[in-house]
Order: C-alpha cells, then sequence, then structure tokens
C-alpha cells in the first residue's frame, strides 16, 4: 500500500428543509417534520399536478431553496456568480414522472470555497468543485410478494442540494470528517437536519488509486448510497485496498459503479461503465436563469445578513473567552445545540459573566461535567435539550460546585441523579442531606484512616511518599465522596 495514494472526490446529496417543494406549494414534510410518529405519512399525500409530471404544467421556482443554496455557499467562502440557471436532465426511471429531472450542475448557483478538517491534528483544505441545487425523485417499493412495484411521490420534487467535491480526498477517515464537518454547517445554517440515518444526506464517492507522486488519476469507481459515516470511511478503505491488490495482481480497474454491502463489509459490483449516460441536458424552457447580485432578486449581502457564527469560529471564541481547551471546544461547537446548552449555562451562571475573575475557570468547570459527566450518559437522546436537565439546573449545580459548598466528586455524583430525575442540584442536596463535611467529622475520619492502616502509615513515614494518594483514597470512601479534596490532604500532611 505504500507505494500507493488513494484519491477520492465526494457528491454529497442534502435535503433542504424549506416549507414547500422545489417547484410546487406542495409540503416536504408531515407538520412539525414527524416522520417516525406521523401516522397520516401515507404515500402520495404530499402531491400536485406540478410535481408528479402532469402536461401544460409549470414550475416556480422556491426562492428560499435558492437563497439556502447561495447561503451555503457564502459560509463555505465559495464563488457566486452573477447569474445561474436550472436545465432539465433527461433520463426515465418509474419514480420521476416527468422523464426528467431540474437541476442546475452545468451553470451552478455555488462555485469552489470548501471546508477544512482536522485529521489526527493535522488540518486540511477539501476544495469543492460546485454546489448546485435539483429537485429529488419519487420512492419505489417492491413488494416481497408481487410482480409489481409502488411508487410514492411524496418526495418528488424536495429540493436537494449537491455538494461536490475536488478529487482531493485521500482516505476514510478524511472523507468522514469532512461529511461530519458540512454536516455540522449544514445544521448551524438551519437549512438542512442533514441526519443520515434518514436519508436527509447521503453521498456517492469516487474513489480511484495511482503510484505516489503520480499526476494521473486512475480509473474510478463510484461507490453509490452511502448512509453513514462509518460507511463512507470503511467502503473508501476497502475499496483502495481492493484497487491496489487487483493492480498488484496485474489486472486492470474498470470504471464502474459498486455498492457497499454492510453485513460482508466490502464493495459489490453493479454495473461497468462502457460510456457515460448521456442525459441530453439542456436549459429548462419554463424557468429563466436567475440573475443575482446587489440589487436584484438575489442579493448576496442580504442574505449574508442570514449567516451565523459557525463552528470554527465559535470554537475560537470559547478558547479564548471561556478557556476551553482546543478538544472541550471542538466537541462542543461541532454540534449546534450543544453550543447554545453550553453557553445557556454560562448565561445563568453570574460567576461565569464576563469580566469576572474566575470566568475561565468557570467555563472549563461546565464543559468538564458536560462533556465528561452527561453526554455518555444521554447517547439516546438526539438533542441535550430534550434532556431532563435543563441549562438553568445545570448552572445552579456549577454554582454549588464554585460557592465550594460541594466538592467536585459531589457534583458528579448530583450531576447523574439531575439526569435521572430532573431534578435540581439544590433539591438533591437538600433531600439527601449530601453535604461537603465540616473540618471537624473531616478530622474524625482521617485519625481513623491512619489508626486504621498502621502499616502504610510506618512505610509513609519511611520515606514512601506515593502512599499520599491511598490515604486520600482511604479518606473518599470513608466519607462517601463528601470530603473536601483540598482540606483532605491540608489535615492528612499535618497529620501524618
Ligand atoms: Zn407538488
Amino acid at each position: 500500500m505504500q507505494n500507493y495514494e488513494t484519491v477520492v472526490g465526494l457528491e454529497i446529496h442534502a435535503h433542504l428543509k424549506t416549507e414547500s417543494k422545489m417547484f410546487c406549494r406542495c409540503a416536504t414534510a408531515p407538520k412539525g417534520r414527524d416522520y417516525e410518529s406521523s401516522k397520516k405519512d401515507e404515500p402520495n399525500i404530499r402531491i400536485c399536478p406540478i410535481c408528479t409530471g402532469q402536461p401544460g404544467t409549470l414550475p416556480i421556482a422556491n426562492r428560499k431553496a435558492i437563497e439556502d443554496t447561495i447561503l451555503l455557499g457564502l459560509a463555505l467562502g465559495s464563488r457566486i456568480p452573477d447569474s445561474f440557471n436550472f436545465e432539465r436532465k433527461n433520463y426515465y426511471y418509474p419514480d420521476l414522472p416527468k422523464a426528467y429531472q431540474i437541476t442546475s450542475a452545468t451553470r451552478p448557483p455555488v462555485i469552489g470555497g470548501g471546508l477544512e478538517i482536522d485529521v489526527r491534528g493535522s488540518q486540511k483544505f477539501i476544495e469543492l468543485d460546485h454546489i448546485h441545487l435539483e429537485e429529488d425523485a419519487g420512492k419505489l417499493t417492491h413488494p416481497k410478494a408481487g410482480d409489481y412495484s409502488l411508487v410514492d411521490l411524496n418526495r418528488a420534487g424536495t429540493p436537494l442540494l449537491e455538494i461536490i467535491t475536488k478529487p482531493v480526498l485521500s482516505s476514510g477517515i478524511e472523507a468522514a470528517s469532512f461529511m461530519r464537518n458540512l454536516q455540522s454547517i449544514l445544521r448551524y445554517l438551519n437549512i438542512s437536519d442533514a441526519d443520515m440515518e434518514k436519508g436527509q444526506m447521503r453521498c456517492d464517492a469516487n474513489i480511484s488509486v495511482r503510484k505516489s507522486g503520480s499526476k494521473q488519476l486512475g480509473a474510478k469507481v463510484e461507490v453509490k448510497n452511502i448512509n453513514s459515516f462509518k460507511m463512507v470511511a470503511a467502503a473508501i478503505d476497502y475499496e483502495s485496498k481492493r484497487q491496489v491488490e487487483a493492480i498488484e495482481n496485474g489486472e486492470k480497474i474498470e470504471q464502474q459503479t459498486r455498492g457497499w454491502d454492510s453485513n460482508k463489509g466490502k464493495t459489490i459490483a453493479q454495473r461497468t461503465k462502457e460510456y457515460a449516460n448521456d442525459y441530453r441536458y439542456f436549459p429548462e424552457p419554463d424557468l429563466p436563469p436567475f440573475e443575482i447580485g446587489k440589487g436584484k432578486a438575489l442579493d448576496p449581502e442580504i442574505i449574508n445578513d442570514r449567516l451565523p457564527e459557525l463552528p470554527k469560529e465559535k470554537r475560537v471564541r470559547f478558547k479564548s473567552e471561556y478557556g476551553l481547551a482546543e478538544s472541550d471546544a471542538h466537541i462542543i461547537s461541532a454540534n449546534f445545540d450543544l453550543a447554545k446548552y453550553f453557553e445557556d449555562i454560562i448565561l445563568h451562571l453570574p460567576e461565569a459573566a464576563e469580566g469576572s475573575a474566575n470566568a475561565r475557570q468557570v467555563g472549563k468547570m461546565v464543559a468538564n461535567l458536560m462533556i465528561n459527566e452527561m453526554l455518555g450518559k444521554i447517547t439516546g437522546i438526539e438533542n441535550i435539550y430534550n434532556s431532563k436537565v435543563t441549562p438553568e439546573n445545570f448552572a445552579g449545580l456549577v454554582s454549588l460546585l464554585v460557592q465550594e459548598k460541594i466538592t467536585g466528586k459531589l457534583a458528579k455524583i448530583i450531576l447523574a441523579k439531575m439526569i435521572k430525575t430532573g431534578k435540581s442540584a439544590y433539591n438533591i442536596v437538600k433531600e439527601e442531606e449530601i453535604e461537603k463535611i465540616d473540618v471537624k467529622s473531616l478530622e474524625q475520619i482521617i485519625n481513623g484512616v491512619i489508626s486504621g492502616n498502621p502499616h502504610e502509615v510506618e512505610r509513609y513515614r519511611n520515606g514512601e511518599t506515593k502512599l499520599f494518594g491511598f490515604f486520600v483514597g482511604q479518606v473518599m470512601k470513608e466519607s462517601k465522596g463528601q470530603a473536601d479534596p483540598s482540606a483532605t490532604s491540608k489535615i492528612l500532611r499535618e497529620k501524618l
């Protein structure tokens, strides 16, 4: 493998979460976008003559979808051209009633730009070729018993972004990292939920290998319909290994389309492309070219006002304002809701207000508790706001800690109870009478530990100073975590 390098380009599809479809007024999703609990989401209920391709109908473009596409371009530092236009991509398939798809790949609304990824501590800029906007097709189901298929056109006409990278990725882990960062930005911009499990984001990967240092691209294999981060990494790594082995065995790599079989953990040949499909593209005659510019209907300066603080900017600010470590700032800023929750806690904590002496220390405390003591316990919850701990209550817990009414160890125990019950830290402390113990009781416990471990005391006094930790541990155990660590150390040192 050392003499070869892998070259990957991604084509990522993401559903825009506009209210209505791309070229008609039909809704894109059940009310509240709740597919799971919506029993009403029967097939073919969100359709009309336009999205079912009836003769004589005319498309009307969805302004929000176009603006959302330009917004993503602005967030990724892309070039927004003076105009773009829709075109027809002609092909026949039963889920595409018009027998053409309206797309905008030839003169797209967003060109270039890109996204930085961070893989094992080193940064790489992943350049985009372009982003275009198109409409999705319907869905086919093939009942097991029966020689027929069913067509559901609820999805037909849903606005779909296609984000196309240059062939600059070189491993599965890079591709997965790019997908994650892109998902984070789509969610920050609030233009797509980009949930891969729900089919709101999927990707095709074009994979080839070449001898290291060679400028020429090898024959590319396209792996279609990848729908998880794990799968994108596994499929690329498998495919590059397969291609290298084939070349080493003197075989020729065929340009083909393959699918990923998750059960077998390998790619499977689907069809071999002998020549490119002829889609007979031509400009969509029912939609005029769209002009973009100052004073035009699509004004990038006005769209730019919708641009929020993005993950990377937030990460930098979290480090400088709240003193977070790089890795903590990264974890929190990568997820829009997590970042908002973190700042909501800070908002309720006067101790962390800008300019207060301990602001940075308190910020770090919050991040620590959130990442190490909370995230692992709420893995089944999609959004941290749906957990039982409100930001106000979280702030209350940190407040007790800052005021030294509880120890760090107690804070962890109390937080675990808060996650389970939804009670406030104050109430848990009061009900269970857990409070930091006073100095007098602490001295009694320490006396007990010293008299109970005469051997260790002797060894410690003979120079085995590393036994100090043993004594601290014993005191913590005896006090059920309620002893203050710094007071414990101080008294222990005096008495030993
Ligand atoms: Zn419709």
